[in-house]
Parts: structure tokens; sequence; C-alpha cells
């Protein structure tokens, strides 16, 4: 197990790239649900698919079948628990033993609080000696550094911050690398570059003699660097420090709103947030688009969370299972899942909940 006190080298994995799709970073929000799920609601899990890379935030129980459902190959590098309740981590035993059985060499990384090894070697199956792959823990100890770097691959990383919740939480966020800025090719072809070796040249910031024997500068012809895509995943907390600074700038934000300000004693009791206080935190954190999630099942329906959301966070919506949403994508187009405007009661509303 590596303890995280800062930054962890990249490493290699040795899988072929997946396919399609290449060049996207997908988010799909696997379940919706807090602590019990419903008919049309699932306990909570996020894939984050890209280049053929697969990491999964949470992982409640039934997750396997939701990947099985999304489509979505199980070459999975990476998972990171927010807190040890339930309905966040009891889908890993099922999911990891599957793994198991097929046979996979590939080794797989866990991060999350550091009793998470603890929790996952008692399983049976589930020993060192037991499974064909390598279960690389990474352990968040109470007062870790916010913004440590918990994983980091060629292209992105992902950093950890605490969350306020009533047992130790953290959230994540996934950044890409920096993108350069655009290249003007007219205004460079136009001073006479013709070769795509100088082309590329000014594009990665390298000055280019034209034929004319005048150097060409690159900052007069690639625009300002485009900022990363990233991924905030904020569940389970209070609105706080940690969940704003995961949230800043971010291009999509995952944040649990479990209640509406009806219930605000009953989030500030159970370390939750309201669906206003989610958009408080993506407003205030300057998010470019807000999924809610981690729905309480005394909503059946999330429209009056959604609702109360938009008062503060205009574009804000209800995070949909199975659906893809594209990372950084203007508008957020998505192509719909199959559960995508399905709505039916869910089997819990009537009750106390228990939500954790
Ligand atoms: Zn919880
Ligand atoms: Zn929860």
């Amino acid at each position: 197990m590596s303890r995280v006190r800062g930054y962890i080298a990249p490493r290699r994995l040795s899988f072929p790239l997946h396919p399609l799709p290449l060049l996207l970073t997908e988010i799909i929000p696997l379940g919706t649900a807090s602590a019990t799920p419903t008919r049309t609601r699932h306990l909570s899990a996020c894939a984050l698919r890209r280049q053929g890379r697969l990491l999964l935030f949470d992982c409640g129980e039934g997750t396997q079948y939701r990947l099985l459902e999304a489509g979505i190959s199980r070459r999975l590098d990476a998972v990171f628990i927010t807190h040890l309740h339930g309905d966040h981590v009891y889908g890993l035993p099922g999911m990891l033993s599957t793994l198991g059985l097929m046979g996979r060499p590939e080794p797989i990384t866990l991060v999350g609080p550091a009793d998470l090894e603890r929790v996952v070697r008692a399983l049976p199956g589930l020993g060192v000696d037991d499974l064909p792959f390598a279960l690389d823990f990474v352990a968040l100890e109470e007062g870790f550094a916010p913004g440590t770097v918990v994983y980091a691959q060629a292209g992105f990383s992902v950093t950890a911050q605490p969350l306020e919740h009533r047992i130790f939480c953290a959230g994540y966020r996934y950044e890409e690398a920096p993108r350069p800025g655009r290249l003007d090719a007219a205004r460079a072809r136009a001073a006479g570059v013709t070769a795509p070796a100088d082309f590329e040249a000014l594009k990665a910031g390298r000055p280019v003699t034209a034929p004319d024997g005048r150097v060409l500068d690159p900052a007069e012809y690639v625009g300002p660097a485009r900022p990363a895509p990233s991924f905030a995943y904020v569940l389970d907390t209070r609105p706080c420090d940690g969940g704003r600074a995961l949230a800043q700038g971010a291009s999509l934000l995952l944040h649990e709103a479990t209640f509406t300000q009806r219930h605000a004693a009953r989030a500030v009791e159970t370390g939750h947030s309201t669906a206003r206080q989610a958009a408080e935190v993506a407003r205030d954190a300057g998010a470019r688009r807000l999924l809610l999630t981690h729905f309480s099942a005394r909503y059946p329906d999330p429209a009056p969370l959604v609702e109360e959301a938009r008062r503060v966070f205009p574009s804000a919506e209800a995070a949909e299972e199975l659906r893809v949403y594209v990372l950084g994508e203007e508008g957020g187009k998505g192509k719909e899942g199959e559960e995508g405007e399905e709505r039916k009661e869910g089997m819990g509303s009537a009750h106390e909940t228990g939500d954790t």
C-alpha cells in the first residue's frame, strides 16, 4: 500500500487501447440513489472513460451490473472510493471477484480511506494470493494534504480533497493536461509557412524561420492555452471548502443533492447537501456544468431538486443514469442511455430512508 503524502509517479499499464471512443472523455453516472436504491435508481457509482482507460468513482452494490448495462468494458484501471458507507463501497467485492474469474492480469489501483484495504482483504476470495491481479491501494489518511495527487497517468491526474461527512470522506477531481492554444494556420500560411513540421513547431511553441528569413514568433500564431477538461466528484458532504476546491472551474461537477431545503436540518444532521447548496458550490466555484446526484428515496422524481438548484445555477440538471456526458463539450450533448427519461416511483419514497 502506498500512503499518500505527495505525488505518486505515473505508471504505465500494458493493455491495448479500447477501439472506441479514442478521443473523448466520457462521464457515465451508473447510480444516483442515496442510501437505499429504488426501482429506477441505483447506488452511487460513476464511470469515466478515456482512450480505453476506465476509472470508477465509488462502487455501490450492483456496480458490475451497471457497467454491463452501460456496455462498458470492465478493463478497469482505478477505483476512487469516497468513504466507507455501504452505499459507496459494497459493489467492490462482487466486481473484483468477477474480474478475478475473468483472469485479467493488469493491476487495479484502489484509492480511498486507509481502512479500505482491510475491508477488501477481509472478504473471501479477495486476499493477496486469491486474485490473479494486484490491487495497489492508495490510502488517504485523516488530515491528508488538500489537493494531493492520488493517481496520475500520461495526460491526466486525479487529486483528492477532504470533505465533511459523518465519517472520513474524500472527494476527487480528474483533470487533463492543459491543451495548447489553437494555431492560426491561415495566418502562418500567409507568412510563408508550408512544411507540416513548421506548423507543428509553431503549435509546440517553437519559433520558425520563414522563407524570407523572418523568424516567426509562435505567440503571434497560436492562441492562448485552452482550459484543461476537468471533472469534480463531490459526494457525500455538507457544502465545504474541499468541495469548492474540487469544483473550481470544473467542466463538469457531479455534486450530491440528497435533500431539498425543506429538509435542510436533516442534511446538516446526516452530513449531506441540499440541492440549493450544491448549486451554490457550483456557482461559487465557477463550475461550467452541474449534475445533481445521490437523491434521497423520498424524491421519486428529482424535479423538485432540480428546480431548487436552478434558482441558483440555471443550467443545473439531475444526473441521468447510463447517459453519456462528454467532458468539456459545450452544451453537454449526450447520448441517451437506456433509462434516459424513465421515471418511476421509488420503493422507499414514503419511508424514512436512513440516508447515508
Ligand atoms: Zn455517506
Ligand atoms: Zn451515500
